[in-house]
């Protein structure tokens, strides 16, 4: 009978800026990620891909981790990714031209390896989902609070992927109907104009020119326009400036309006707050003011908990997905 020892995978993260790469045993990082510049080409990042998977396997090779050891990799990519077949198919932000390319395919046929593409907010998702203390649980939603909001929604340890692999894309849901807010994507008044860095930027405009008008006293206003970032207006709440710790309180209460809805329609087991912002988060004014708004009994059951993967959770969860699909040895990709 063969042994059913854990095996493991490379997990890629790939990004505007940056290829990050690790391999990954047990649900960690063997060695420190290694880094790549993103180059501007597809071709050309393809033919990074390879390179850093090739050097990863050396690598692994000498940390005394044998090739046949290595299941797969798990490649985490901005865009909408038809995980069967490992292409992207939907819009990629910031790696123009990558739409069409057939990620699986190509890399399979290179490397001889197993690849599993996902969608890098998914993949963070899963990789969230997979710890130990969260395995068992029905269902768990990833909230990535940055710049924008992303996020994935793990139920009964799978993704949720959607009829066209567009699940998950909880940034957008609508939380207003005034059109005051325009979001990256197009659409006016999605949880992201309101939730992000960026949503938290609007509100203190809104806030800062409401309150000049009333005479309120502030060291934001004399913060210049280009001068006025969320650290900034963390820092002065910090500090106890009052105007500043309004906008830091509602930024928390706009993105408990998404924690709510989302609690409505999922009654989910937990929310895990991740993303440059998820710091800045007061986790347990975010668990009272979904208490106070969500309807009485789901709203105290649902916990509000920190990532415990941090930038790693994308690749993390991308070589997961492969261990995952390895060990139940039929690909269960959807
Ligand atoms: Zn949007």
């Amino acid at each position: 009978m063969p042994s059913k020892r854990a095996c493991a995978a490379i997990g890629i993260d790939l990004g505007g800026t940056n290829l990050r790469g690790a391999v990954v045993e047990n649900g960690k990082l063997v060695g420190e990620p290694v880094y790549v510049e993103t180059p501007d080409h597809p071709e050309k990042i393809v033919d990074a891909l390879v390179k850093l998977i090739e050097d990863l396997l050396d690598e692994a090779q000498t940390s005394g981790l044998q090739r046949d050891a290595i299941c797969g990799v798990g490649i985490a990519t901005a865009g909408v990714v038809n995980c069967d077949t490992g292409e992207v198919i939907g819009s990629t932000g910031n790696l123009p031209g990558w739409a069409g390319t057939k990620i699986r395919e190509v890399v399979e046929a290179r490397t001889g390896l197993s690849v599993h593409v996902e969608n890098d907010a998914n993949a963070a998702a899963y990789g969230e989902a997979r710890v130990e203390e969260l395995k068992n649980l029905h269902c768990i939603v990833v909230v990535t609070l940055g710049t924008g909001i992303g996020g994935g929604i793990v139920i009964d340890g799978k993704l949720l992927h959607g009829r066209g692999w567009a699940a998950g894309e909880i940034g957008h849901m609508s939380i207003a109907l005034d059109d005051s807010r325009l979001c990256t994507c197009g659409l006016h008044n999605c949880w992201e104009a309101y939730g992000s860095g960026r949503g938290l930027l609007a509100t203190a405009r809104e806030l800062l020119a409401e309150k000049n008008d009333e005479g309120q006293d502030s060291t934001l206003f004399e913060v210049g326009e280009a001068e006025l970032t969320t650290y900034k207006v963390f820092q002065e709440a910090k500090a106890g400036d009052l105007l500043a710790c309004a906008i830091v309180r509602r930024w928390h209460e706009h993105i408990t309006t998404g924690i709510v809805n989302l609690t409505h329609i999922l009654n989910p087991d937990c929310f895990v707050i991740t993303g440059g912002l998820s710091q800045a988060c007061d986790l347990a004014l975010l668990k009272e003011l979904t208490v106070e708004k969500a309807l009485h009994n789901i709203g105290e059951t649902v916990e509000i908990r920190a990532s415990m993967l941090d930038t790693n959770a994308g690749l993390i969860g991308a070589a997961q997905s492969v261990i995952d699909e390895v060990g139940a040895g039929v690909p269960a990709r959807r």
